[in-house]
């Protein structure tokens, strides 16, 4: 279940977020990070507080835009310290001003300067299933994949998936670019129509055609929140496509995150899906 830190008048209303998340015993929390100086810590201090009062493993999400080879090891030894070795290795957002002119460009750079420094660490990166916005093209995308992959990275997440066919058409291209590691398909928690909406125009991700429409029509007849069946669906059907669990954007709501697993456990009944 993937959350990011509150700002600080927040923390209380956080750790109540995170008390009800934990209830639903996900494999893990995933943890995101600001590129901004001053939101950097709240990533290093949640990831500890959230592994030691949980009880559940944290992957600690890292960005290196800009970013210099020490402060990175400092929060990397930072993160170890506190027991946490599972790193997100991103390269974050570019900036509208454009890339900084120092420190590490791509997430491949940093997971290659994760591995020189020999630590005890299990390193993912992100991928884009409809190809990365900025991207020149979905091979040259695949390419830079295969890249993080060959640096060191032990898995994938990818960015929020909306159908199984596009998940099993990237699956087969990666494996087919030889991307070996496992691939974690990324899942909405969904909280209405026009939130699905807007999430999916900011990560840069087409939705498939008739979707929003359905969403629309869900919502206006009530009940529970729109998108609610199809991302409880899509939980369902892709881990039988290859998918070794999934990794649910919770946008730190979590009425719609238990509503989402109260589903799940309806519909897999037993069975337990890693997210
Ligand atoms: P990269 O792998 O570096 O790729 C970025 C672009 O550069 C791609 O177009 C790629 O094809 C291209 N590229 C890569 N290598 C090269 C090269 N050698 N030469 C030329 N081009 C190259 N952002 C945050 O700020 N914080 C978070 O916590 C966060 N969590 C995320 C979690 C998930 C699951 C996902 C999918 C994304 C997350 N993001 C987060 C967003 C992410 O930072 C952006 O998608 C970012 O634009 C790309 O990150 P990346 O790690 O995929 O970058």
């Amino acid at each position: 279940m993937e959350v990011f830190p509150p700002r600080p008048e927040h923390a209380a209303a956080f750790r109540q977020t995170i008390t009800a998340l934990a209830s639903c015993r996900p494999a893990f929390f995933s943890l995101t990070c600001g590129n901004e100086a001053d939101r950097r810590p709240a990533t290093l201090d949640w990831a500890a507080r959230i592994q030691r009062e949980t009880d559940t493993p944290v992957i600690a999400h890292l960005t290196c835009l800009g970013q210099s080879r020490d402060a990175l090891r400092r929060e990397v030894e930072t993160l170890l310290d506190a027991g946490v070795a599972n790193i997100l290795a991103l390269r974050g957002d570019m900036p509208r001003t454009g890339a900084p002119s120092v420190g590490f460009r791509h997430a491949a750079e940093l997971i290659a300067e994760l591995r020189t420094l020999r630590l005890p660490l299990c390193i993912g990166a992100a991928c884009h299933p409809q190809g990365h916005p900025e991207a020149a093209n979905a091979d040259a995308d695949l390419r830079h994949l295969r890249e993080k992959v060959d640096a060191g990275a032990d898995f994938l997440v990818t960015q929020a998936i909306f159908d199984v066919a596009t998940f099993t058409a990237f699956l087969r291209r990666a494996r087919t670019a030889g991307v070996g590691v496992p691939v974690l398909p990324g899942i909405l928690v969904p909280a209405g129509a026009a939130q699905i909406q807007r999430f999916a125009q900011r990560c840069g991700v087409r939705l498939p055609r008739g979707l929003p429409s359905w969403f629309r029509i869900e919502e206006a007849q009530g009940g529970e929140l729109a998108g609610l069946t199809h991302a409880a669906e899509l939980a369902v059907a892709l881990p039988r496509c290859g998918a070794p669990g999934v990794h649910l954007f919770t946008m730190n709501r979590e009425e719609p995150a238990q509503r989402l697993h109260a589903r799940l456990r309806r519909m897999t009944a037993g069975t337990r899906t890693p997210s």
